[in-house]
């Protein structure tokens, strides 16, 4: 087969859809020879391969070889046969013509996260895709661990309304369901804005310095009362902070210690930093705490609000502009500007109400076990307590992640 003169007009024939072709399929016990076995053997008749993809699923191999047909093909059934049996593996030869049905326009990538992961979601899910016209082409698993996590490749229908189709039933199932454009966008760099409380950090930090300052239940019955829409961020802030009047400073140090990061947080930040993302937070609680997270978690970017501080005690007052949710939003533009990352390329991360401004503006808005109104308006949601899933909704595996750890 070496040095054709007409390679060129060689391969475009190949592909045309009129040339026939053979689809080999080998199943059995994966042991090691298996793609070298069926090709030696293929290789005997002089055929080229139009598509070749493998999978082993527990042990189980299933290998699809797509190759040109010889003018006969008696003997190489034969002996794909002769050898799969010498192998203890079913084989089936199947004629046919041309290459694979091409992938339909509307081309998107569905993850799904299950904690456990039940059939019937993966069965009403796919039942969706089917309705809006679309077609399962792939499917991978990105993670066995915390979550089950697979991708899907689906073709024939728009990304917008395939979201909002499997959005609604990943609701009904209990699964998270995040579904994005195909194309290299997916891949370009990009720049990820995070929330902090109950985000990044388990914790509200207004309340840890609450603690300090015996006013927990004032701070709480000011915070259900602007979660019932009688305050707006800016006064229930204010309110709260003013609770902490005349606390000693030194409780920042105490604070800082306390603060409890997210399962997967350091996952999160380690490998989005060694794929050259930017990560920044964005917070309406305070620089005392944030600019610690910043120096331990090596982030690019920060803002947050910060508690005025006097004579070494707190005022009960916040310095300049209040970090709210409009405040949010402007600062994820800010980063973007700043990295030089267009807007469609962020990835904003939040869980509270005030976060919905940035979670819209960025190009993939993600819902952290966050409460109702924020899943319903987000892109996708991810209700499992593990920050680092998701890498898997930027279609990052597992796998990927630990070897990477284990090569640093
Ligand atoms: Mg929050």
């Amino acid at each position: 087969m070496n040095a054709k003169p007409a390679a060129d007009a060689a391969t475009a024939e190949l592909l045309s859809p009129d040339t026939p072709t053979l689809l080999v399929k080998v199943f059995g016990k994966d042991r090691p020879g298996i793609t070298t076995g069926l090709f030696a053997t293929l290789a005997e008749h002089d055929v080229d391969v139009v598509d070749f993809e493998q999978v082993v699923t527990r042990g189980r191999i299933v290998l699809c070889a797509l190759v040109t047909a010889p003018p006969r093909d008696g003997a190489l059934r034969s002996e794909v046969h002769q050898w799969a049996e010498s192998c203890k593996l079913e084989a089936e030869v199947i004629s046919g013509k041309g290459d694979n049905r091409p992938r339909g326009e509307g081309r998107s990538h569905v993850t799904v996260l299950g904690h456990p992961l039940p059939a019937s979601a993966v069965a009403a899910l796919s039942a969706r895709i089917t309705e809006t016209g679309g077609n399962i082409d792939r499917v991978f698993r990105l993670a066995k661990y915390p979550v089950t996590a697979v991708e899907l490749a689906v073709s024939g229908v728009p990304t917008e309304t395939l979201r909002a189709a499997l959005a609604l039933e990943a609701a009904a199932q209990r699964v998270d369901v995040a579904v994005v454009a195909s194309g290299l966008q997916r891949r370009a760099k990009r720049l990820v804005v995070m929330d902090v409380d109950s985000t990044l950090i388990q914790d509200e930090v207004i309340e840890l310095f609450a603690a300090h300052a015996g006013c927990e239940p004032q701070v709480a019955e000011i915070t259900a009362a602007a979660m019932r829409g009688e305050l707006d961020f800016s006064e229930s802030l204010r309110a709260r902070v003013a609770l902490l009047e005349g606390l000693d400073a030194d409780v920042v140090a105490k604070v800082r210690s306390e603060v409890r990061l997210t399962p997967g947080a350091r996952t999160l930040i380690r490998t989005l930093k060694r794929l050259g993302y930017q990560v920044g937070i964005v917070s309406g609680g305070f620089t005392q705490v944030t600019d610690d997270l910043v120096d331990r978690l090596g982030l690019d970017f920060a803002a947050a609000n910060t508690l005025e501080v006097v004579d070494g005690r707190f005022t009960g007052r916040v310095v300049g502009d209040i970090v709210d949710r409009a405040g949010k939003a402007a600062m994820l533009r800010r980063f973007a500007a700043e990295a030089d990352v267009p807007l469609e390329q962020t990835v904003a991360i939040g869980d509270g109400a005030n976060d919905l401004d940035m979670l819209n503006t960025a190009g993939l808005g993600v819902a952290f076990n966050a409460k109702p109104v924020v899943r319903e308006a987000a892109h996708t949601a991810v209700n499992v307590p593990f920050l680092d899933t998701v890498l898997y909704l930027l279609g990052i595996s597992r796998e990927e992640v630990e070897e990477d750890d284990g090569a640093a």
